[in-house]
């Protein structure tokens, strides 16, 4: 289910990079040339207007020379020379059907008849028109306006037609420049989210391979975690019987024999240890860890633990001292998951503690009791207090070569801790000894 989950997953976010491959570009370039429409646009605008201002001026100067040709050419001559932005002047006075150019500053057009359309409808309409057009040349396209207006006598008639060709060659090379910018700055833009979007193809392949890796881990998971339970239950069926044959339940041993049924739980007890740890391990990395949480005596959990673990310290020569019959104000917490963080410390204290004491002392902090349990034992060099929490972690050195364990324990009682709201914290020197805190909040508050 969660594999089909995955692929699904997988052919969705393909689809959508391949859409964002599609879509980004397009838009980009598409807003691009959406606004250097508009930019043409306003630019054709105002020079428009700017050309229509100009022959109006133009034409507002001209009544007063129609009836003389020879000074109507020298006029429109000048003008033209004075404004570079002009590049012809025609001034046509029509008659019945035609419309002949009286003066030009273009010599070849004086006595032609333009038929325009437009000039057509400028004298008809007694209008002023400006169109732009474009001059195809070798090198490139240039772009000029062209503006037509009537010429009216002092009494506001009509009396001849004023055409000019304005060039704006300046204009339009700016313009021309800012849209080759615009399309550069584009095409840079469109190339850089190419670039993202390859850097996103290459994470999405990595995001893939961390989904899978997590798919692998957790059916790693569930594969010790149902390893373990099948595992459990025949442990306790071989301890039960071990435990009777150890005790003459089920015939006479002689010494030797007692000895290889002891050595033999021996072994069966780590094995039960190291599958009870990798159960909790993975109740607890799959959220499924039970935790019956209520106000509890610290003291009578810690004196539990003692009595259980008393005699392999005795046994080791490990002297245990504490204050325990200090009473104490209760702690929330699950009173098994107490004792099961405080059997970790203290056979951790008589695992690492080759000679010397073990000390079980409790100080109130404000809110908080801090239990700790203090050893005179290998102690543990700074290196290896990095990792001391880590999951399967165990120092290995000739003084710890021939101590058994999983290196689960402190994981765990750390995991715990911090479930019921506290936590441990340790202080630690090679070959002088260690202590570990348990900290808990002794505040009755909702801890779960
Ligand atoms: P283990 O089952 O190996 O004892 P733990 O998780 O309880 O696993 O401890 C991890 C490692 O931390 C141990 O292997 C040991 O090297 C080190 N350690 C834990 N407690 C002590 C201690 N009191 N003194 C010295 N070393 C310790």
């Amino acid at each position: 289910m969660n594999k089909v989950k995955l692929l699904f997953s997988e052919k969705l976010s393909r689809i959508y990079a391949m859409a964002l491959v599609l879509i980004i570009p397009i838009l980009i370039i598409s807003n691009g040339l959406w606004r250097i429409n508009i930019y043409q646009r306003n630019i054709d605008k105002s020079l428009t207007e700017k050309a229509a201002l100009t022959i109006g001026i133009i034409a507002s100067t001209m009544n007063q020379n129609l009836d003389d040709s020879t000074n109507l050419q020298t006029k429109i001559n000048q003008i033209k020379e004075n404004n570079t932005a002009i590049s012809e002047i025609t001034i046509i006075v029509p008659t019945a059907n035609d419309y002949p150019v009286i003066a030009s500053t273009s010599k070849d057009k004086i006595g032609v008849n333009l038929n325009d359309i437009d000039l057509i409808s400028v004298w008809s309409d007694n209008a002023t028109i400006v169109r732009s057009a474009k001059n195809t040349g070798v090198t490139k396209a240039e772009k000029y306006y062209l503006a037509s207006t009537t010429i009216k006598d002092l009494s506001g008639n009509k009396e001849a037609i004023l055409n000019v060709r304005i060039n704006d060659s300046q204009i339009d090379s700016l313009n021309r420049a800012a849209i080759n910018q615009s399309l550069v700055l584009l095409v840079i833009t469109v190339f850089l989210i190419f670039l993202l979007l390859i850097n996103y193809f290459r994470f999405f392949e990595y995001f893939v391979k961390f989904r899978k890796i997590q798919e692998v881990d957790k059916m790693k998971d569930e594969f010790i975690s149902m390893v373990s339970h099948e595992v459990k239950t025949p442990l306790a069926t071989i301890k039960g019987y071990l435990d009777m044959m150890i005790h003459g339940l089920t015939g006479k041993f002689d010494q030797e024999g007692k000895d290889h049924l002891v050595k033999v739980f021996a072994n069966v007890q780590r094995l039960d240890i190291l599958v009870t740890e990798l159960l909790d391990v993975s109740r607890i990395e799959q959220g499924r860890m039970q935790f019956d949480m209520q106000p509890v005596d610290m003291n009578e959990i810690m004196k539990n633990v003692l009595i259980e673990y008393g005699d392999q310290a005795k046994n080791k020569g490990i002297e245990i001292e504490n204050n325990l019959n200090k009473p104490l104000p209760p702690v929330f917490a699950d009173p098994d998951r107490l004792q099961q963080i405080f059997s970790n410390l203290i056979t951790n204290a008589i695992k690492y503690t080759v000679k010397g004491k073990i000390t079980v002392l409790y100080t109130i902090d404000k809110n908080k009791i801090n239990a700790t349990v203090k050893d005179t034992g290998i102690g543990i060099s700074q290196s290896d207090a990095k990792r001391l929490f880590e999951r399967f972690y165990r120092i290995k050195n000739e003084k710890t070569m021939n101590i058994s364990g999983t290196g689960l324990g402190l994981w765990i009682a750390g995991a715990i801790a911090k479930h019921m709201n506290g936590n441990i914290s340790f202080k630690t020197r090679e070959n002088e000894g260690s202590e570990f805190t348990l900290t808990l909040p002794i505040i009755r508050e909702r801890n779960k």
